[in-house]
């Protein structure tokens, strides 16, 4: 279960977040991940060090170092103690205009690195009712497969997030994201990756109270979860039902 806290929180208010994130009983049973902002990364290797809790980012840059000024790279971030990087976000392709190659490039670097990359794929609304979700979402596959290779790939873990879940309260139904899971999963063996290994996660507008119906699901391994992610009693009840099953 990962947390992406996108651009939110103060040193304040992630201290007590924080704090009860570290006390969370679950975190033993189940890989608990929270993505702060960069500057906030330190802050919380420190509150949660000795904790089950790991730390990752929301992105790095796709060059290793040198003249990109306001650029992060994938070292820095490894000197800072994450394991993990969230790639190709929605909002990253939508807001800051990421293609497929430099999602690629990104996940290459992180696995190159030693990082874990959690590289986020799905459709807009619009090409979900052209009856192209499955289409956009194998594009976004094939584009990294083609730079990774299969025998690397399955160090990635995948996050389906369709885009019209986001932030939005309307969450793929469980029986719709299991649908897209096996479809990635099924594309992943089909293209030589050791797909059963692959962790899937789902994310979008996953809550307590629909985290279980979506986690009882076969091909759901887990969830990256945006808004939920900042509340400590609505995070830690989704890492408990991750936990459960
Ligand atoms: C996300 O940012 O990856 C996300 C899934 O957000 P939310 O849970 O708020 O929909």
């Amino acid at each position: 279960v990962i947390g992406n806290w996108k651009m939110n929180g103060c040193l304040e208010r992630n201290a007590s977040l924080l704090a009860e994130l570290r006390s969370m009983s679950c975190a033993d049973r189940v890989d608990v991940v929270v993505c702060p902002p960069f500057p906030f990364i330190s802050q919380a290797k420190d509150v949660l060090s000795g904790s089950a809790v790991s730390v990752g980012a929301q992105n790095l840059s796709s060059f290793k170092d040198g003249a990109y000024t306001g650029e992060v790279s994938g070292s820095m971030l490894l000197d800072l103690g994450c394991s993990w990087v969230i790639v190709g976000h929605s909002e990253r392709r939508s807001v800051f205009g990421e293609t497929d190659h430099v999602v690629a490039t990104k996940v290459a670097l992180a696995l190159e690195l030693g990082l874990k990359p959690i590289l986020c794929v799905g459709e807009t609304l619009a090409q979900r009712e052209a009856g192209e979700a499955e289409a956009v979402v194998q594009a976004q596959l094939d584009g990294v497969l083609a730079v990774v290779g299969a025998a690397l790939a399955s160090d990635i873990v995948v996050a389906y997030e369709p885009v019209w879940a986001i932030g939005t309260g309307r969450t793929a139904t469980p029986d719709q994201a299991e649908v897209m899971h096996a479809f990635i999963r099924a594309h992943l063996e089909r293209s030589g990756v050791a797909a059963q290994k692959v962790k899937i996660l789902y994310g979008g507008s996953v809550t307590a109270a629909n985290a279980s119906l979506l986690f009882v699901k076969p091909d759901i391994d887990g969830a990256l979860v945006g808004g939920a992610s900042l509340v400590a009693e609505s995070f830690s009840l989704i890492c408990a039902a991750a936990a459960a099953i």
